[in-house]
């Protein structure tokens, strides 16, 4: 009721995001106090809800709403959306989009066509704090957070665009997820809730660049999502020098933050670790990981670094991943060397952005 319309307003005094209330990142339960708030019955909030969940971007799609509710209605809240401004589609069938969001920031997501289903890469900030030396999104600094509302807004435009139903989410795109815990993780209960879209926590993956911290907390939640950890390397050395994010919480804290998390969810820890020429594929490197990970439910993602402008990281040849995956396998870690979709489009996070704002000089 009053508290759940001061909690959206809180958008409004901020005077950044949204105009009017943050209508799509509203519970069922907040949806039907707030229309009851104005006299409405509860099917009515079934209905908008129902619509909102569904990607309808305006009030007046909302057919079966009488016009003068609609127009009240669009007076009181603010649908947030997300606008195709470019994309580009790979030969692999994956497309790339880059949504404006309703105050003009933009985010990029990546939809992914695997045998089991169609998969969604998406952003949940605008830019990234973390500052990772491979990555292209931290060059163009941090800008916001982004709303539950604009978190769901990308998977529904990207199934709208292309006539498909997402089975799968993977929180990967622009943006530290756990640096924006209280909106990811109402995004995840909106995304995963039977009357809205309906995506199981199992099908959801969540990665972190390690705010060991935030995985406790997540941990207490006790979600059947994946927890997929960027660790890309196996020892404090090497990982302090790629990750900034490593000298706050070191890889044996990190470590065990993930053995709490998997203790907590009965889940198996996803690692991703870019493999980057020179710098972290050693035979020694792969030894390490073995070790550390020994005990753990884990599997290691092994993924060649992708070639962002002006890092100087090449990637580590086919055999060098191969010869490190069967050390990690001889040392008793699943790994497996990953298939990369969506390399002739710069499907890899901060890319298109960056383009498009002219961060990386020539157009693609
Ligand atoms: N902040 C979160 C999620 C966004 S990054 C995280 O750090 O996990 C998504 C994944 O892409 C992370 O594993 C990240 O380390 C990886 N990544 C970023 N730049 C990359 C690059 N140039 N090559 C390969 N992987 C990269």
């Amino acid at each position: 009721m009053a508290s759940s319309r001061r909690r959206f307003e809180k958008n409004r005094d901020r005077g950044k995001v949204l105009d009017k209330i943050d209508v799509k990142s509203m519970s069922f339960t907040e949806l039907r106090e707030d229309l009851g708030s104005l006299g409405l019955p509860a099917y009515r909030a079934d209905q908008v809800f129902h619509w909102l969940h569904q990607g309808a971007e305006t009030f007046g799609e909302m057919t079966n709403l009488p016009k003068p509710l609609r127009l009240q209605l669009a007076e009181r809240y603010e649908v947030a959306c997300a606008q195709v401004v470019r994309k580009r589609v790979s030969k692999d069938g994956t497309v790339k989009y880059l949504f404006r969001m309703n105050d003009g920031e933009l985010v990029e997501s990546v939809l992914m066509r695997y045998h089991h289903g169609i998969s969604i890469c998406i952003s949940t900030q605008v830019g990234c704090k973390m500052n990772c030396s491979f990555c292209a999104t931290g060059r163009s600094g941090f800008s916001r957070n982004l709303l539950p509302s604009e978190i769901l807004a990308q998977i529904q435009s990207a199934q709208r665009d292309a006539g498909v139903r997402v089975s799968n989410v993977v929180l990967m795109g622009m943006g530290e997820p756990l640096d924006n815990y209280d909106n990811v993780l109402r995004f995840l209960r909106l995304v995963s809730c039977p009357e809205g879209m309906n995506i199981g926590m199992r099908h959801i993956s969540l990665s972190t660049c390690g705010l060991a911290d935030q995985i406790y907390r997540l941990a207490d939640e006790k979600l059947q999502l994946t927890l997929s950890v960027s660790l890309h390397a196996p020892n404090d050395q090497i990982r302090s020098q790629t990750m900034p994010v490593n000298r706050r919480w070191n890889v044996e804290s990190l470590l065990k933050a993930c053995r709490y998390y998997a203790k907590q969810t009965g889940r198996r820890i996803s690692f991703e670790y870019a493999m980057i020429r020179g710098v972290n594929d050693s035979d020694s490197c792969a030894r390490e990981l073995a070790e550390r990970l020994r005990g753990m439910p884990a599997h290691v993602n092994l993924i060649p670094v992708n070639d962002v402008t002006g890092t100087g990281y090449q990637k580590s040849k086919m055999e060098r991943q191969r010869a490190f995956a069967a050390i990690l396998e001889a040392g008793g870690c699943t790994a497996t060397v990953r298939r990369t979709l969506g390399s002739d489009i710069e499907a890899s996070c901060g890319q298109l952005r960056r383009k498009h704002e002219g961060g990386d000089g020539d157009e693609g």
